[in-house]
């Protein structure tokens, strides 16, 4: 269960204005939430149907108890429609059967709640269809178009509805979202910091790549702070072989600083929300080892490495001549 608060945590901007019309009693018949996936449109556009619907709320809040509001977590409310993409489009019929269904369903119940995601993917035809509903809703309608590219929506289609930009989500709700699609808690904070969407999670991650390159990551650095000989050995035989395409190399100087960052932090005293949580008590021995100083140098030694990376790199060369200034700083 979801209330207007936690969801305000995620959209702070958004969610006071949609729960102060609420609580006003001002809804309009239609919004376009727009905003990137993991943003939190649907889960803020099922808590409005929630609203809408349930007759013993508490101010905007849904009572979450009641037979609408079950009905609405199980996804099985009569009066609520979810239409989305069938495969590449929405297509006209799915907007057609959208309107014969609520016009029979009238007859039972006077609101209705629609929610269509990926709304910019309707066909021509299919946007004129809404369009006409938008126009003419039948009682009280609500209608909740998704996007992640409100640009490619028709303008007639916009100029109906309320928008709402969602901020893109935090690090922190993107970690979490990866954790409930299935990764370790370390890797889901790692790639949350790494990587800006689900899409590049799944390039990035082909093969278990993140997970060797963690792991070999932080073998290198132990060995690179404890026993540097054996540093240039991993690096050839594990690490280098890790940074094939421009992407991993540059995705490996990222990890590379944030695990100095999380060093600083450890030195510091600041190890709340560390991305090497995990490995908090090799990080706190390391910590003792150097200064903050030379682990700052080292920080900015890698985003200048990471600033020469380019097509003709020779990238065995960049991470040994790194290295030795890391361990000379
Ligand atoms: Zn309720």
């Amino acid at each position: 269960m979801r209330t207007w608060k936690d969801l305000q945590e995620i959209q702070p901007r958004v969610v006071p204005m949609l729960v102060s019309s609420i609580k006003k009693n001002r809804l309009t018949h239609a919004y376009l939430f727009e905003g990137e996936a993991g943003s939190g449109k649907m889960d803020v556009a099922l808590q409005m149907a929630k609203s809408f619907f349930c007759k013993e709320q508490t101010g905007a809040e849904p009572c979450h108890r009641c037979v609408e509001c079950k009905r609405i977590d199980h996804g099985n409310h009569p009066d609520i429609h979810r239409i989305a993409p069938d495969g590449a489009s929405i297509k006209k019929e799915q907007i057609e059967f959208l309107q014969k269904e609520f016009a029979y369903r009238g007859m039972e119940s006077a609101s209705k709640v629609y929610v269509v995601s990926h709304v910019d993917k309707m066909t021509i035809s299919a946007a004129n269809s809404l369009l006409k509903f938008l126009e003419e809703p039948q009682g009280p309608t609500l209608a909740l178009l998704l996007t992640e590219q409100g640009s490619q929506l028709l303008p007639t289609i916009r100029s109906r509805t309320q928008l709402f930009s969602f901020t893109p989500p935090s690090r922190e709700a993107f970690a979490a979202r990866l954790e409930e699609k299935g990764y370790s808690k370390q890797l889901a904070v790692l790639l949350a910091h790494i990587a800006s969407n689900e899409t590049e999670v799944a390039q990035i991650n082909e093969g278990d790549w993140t997970s060797q390159a963690r792991s070999v990551m932080l073998q290198l650095m132990q060995e690179l702070y404890t026993r540097p000989e054996h540093a240039y050995v991993t690096l050839t035989d594990k690490w280098v072989p890790l940074l094939k395409e421009r992407r991993q190399q540059e995705l490996g100087l990222d990890m590379m600083f944030l695990w100095l960052k999380d060093l600083l932090y450890t030195q510091v005293g600041k190890q709340d929300g560390l991305i090497f949580a995990s490995n908090q008590s090799q990080l706190e021995q390391l910590a003792l080892s150097t200064s903050q100083l030379s682990v700052s140098q080292s920080m900015s030694k890698v985003m200048e490495a990471r600033k020469q990376l380019n097509a003709n790199v020779n990238i065995q060369l960049v991470m040994e001549k790194l290295l030795l200034t890391i361990r000379e700083e």
